[in-house]
């Protein structure tokens, strides 16, 4: 990820330390993605993977049920009628922890991207 974003992750890391204890909030990521090279095209969006401030968390476990196929036919996308947060593997209380210091949950937007988060926040306001 861009350096600049590193004290925002920091700071998401020791939150989940500290709040997300209860054994339905232990999660243990496996495979955490963050800078791209290519360009993920979504219309003519750039995605903010190029910029080094996204990050995807377990893609296998945690679905872009908007995207493309193979998408959609995740189990976990297959009943439309749930929740978004049943749509993910992700613990509430992770997503609490990313949103509050500053980075957006794509699983909130039409996409459904549960393994995306992005920093929309000013990172030289990053009081390290
Ligand atoms: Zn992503």
């Amino acid at each position: 990820v861009h350096e600049k974003i590193v004290p925002a992750l920091r700071c998401v890391e020791r939150r989940i330390q500290k709040t997300c204890k209860d054994s339905d909030e232990r999660y243990t990521a496996r495979a955490v993605g963050g800078f791209r090279h290519d360009n993920s095209y979504r219309g003519g969006e750039v995605s903010n993977h190029l910029f080094g401030i996204a990050v995807d968390i377990d893609p296998d476990r945690n679905p872009c049920c908007g995207c493309v196929e193979p998408w959609p036919s995740h189990k976990l996308c297959k009943d439309t009628s749930k929740s978004i947060y049943e749509k993910t593997e992700l613990p509430r209380c992770w997503i609490n922890a990313f949103e509050r210091y500053g980075f957006y949950w794509l699983g909130r937007d039409d996409l459904e991207d549960t393994m995306h988060f992005e920093f929309l926040g000013d990172p030289d306001r990053i009081l390290p």
